[in-house]
């Protein structure tokens, strides 16, 4: 069951991406995969102090929550999560966390296979542009972890450096970016990317304002993000550490982890973490969470 769901995950991103048409673009040269060192813009953003967007990057229903509770009390259950991508303003440039579903779904009949259930209002650019910004302004993108829900707009931000846990880049390019077949697929978008692999944790901006941490165990790099706000105070977004309150509340892990035993101890570290920071933590899929916020968190 676990492969199964494994392989269900990713066969909807590849289902997904042939039936909105997208080509196959080329891949990379065959060349070493060096840390390429980016060069934000310099042009200043007129952000003067840290902020948090939250923007809909589309909603998924789960019509038999069974797969995310290995404990196996929640079959037959069913639930309706928020997608959120994140934007994260700092005077020194602009981060993308998470990037939703694929824009492809945008405006279109919501799409079913298997579980699941997504659809998508409004594409990561249109928000983007919404609030006066170019795609190719944003200097820097991160996802939590690899799985479809996460990945399906990084080719909106192709100039976006990409900053990615090392193991998280192993887990998706097995054979390097130059590899072929359905990692290669599904992730191409990140293969033309520029991109700064990390190990630890990351300190986006270098004042400890915006730090990106590891929480493994849903997938081997899975990360979470710490920002620290001037006027909300710190905030953690959980990535798919939790993917509901009931998930925080019971320990509950999904079937599809790739290690329970890590994810479980993530959880406790993320939870130790928010309590030595008295942290506001927002679980990125729970509309409890998300609907409650404001357009803007300072
Ligand atoms: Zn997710």
């Amino acid at each position: 069951m676990k492969l199964g769901w494994t392989i269900g995950l990713a066969g909807l991103a590849l289902t997904l991406a042939a039936c909105g048409g997208s080509q196959d673009t080329p891949l990379p040269a065959n060349e070493p995969a060096p840390a390429l060192t980016p060069e934000p813009e310099t042009e200043t953003s007129g952000i003067e102090q840290l902020e948090l967007h939250a923007l809909d990057c589309g909603t998924i229903e789960i019509s038999n929550l069974d797969d995310f509770s290995s404990a196996g009390d929640w079959a037959g259950e069913t639930d309706i999560f928020k997608d959120t991508c994140w934007l994260i303003r700092h005077p020194e440039g602009d981060l993308i966390w998470d990037t939703g579903v694929p824009g492809m779904l945008a405006g279109q009949p919501s799409f079913t296979q298997d579980i699941y259930t997504v659809s998508l209002e409004q594409t990561l650019t249109a928000q983007l542009r919404a609030r006066g910004i170019r795609p190719a302004e944003i200097e820097y993108l991160a996802v939590s972890h690899s799985h479809f829900d996460h990945v399906g707009q990084v080719d909106q931000i192709p100039d976006a450096t990409w900053l990615v846990h090392q193991a998280e880049y192993d887990f998706m390019f097995p054979e390097g970016v130059e590899g072929e077949g359905e990692a290669a697929t599904q992730f191409s978008a990140f293969a033309q990317m520029a991109f700064e692999p990390f190990v630890g944790e990351l300190d986006v901006f270098g004042d400890g304002s915006v730090i990106i941490f590891p929480t493994p165990g849903h997938t081997p790099g899975h990360t979470s993000l710490q920002v620290m706000l001037e006027e909300t105070g710190p905030v953690l977004l959980s990535g798919d550490v939790f993917h509901r309150r009931e998930s925080r509340e019971l320990r509950r892990v999904p079937r599809f982890n790739t290690d329970e035993a890590a994810s479980l101890a993530s959880m406790d570290a993320f939870d130790a973490r928010a309590t030595q920071l008295g942290a506001k933590i927002i679980i990125q899929h729970e509309p409890e969470d998300i609907d409650p916020l404001p357009d803007v968190l300072r």
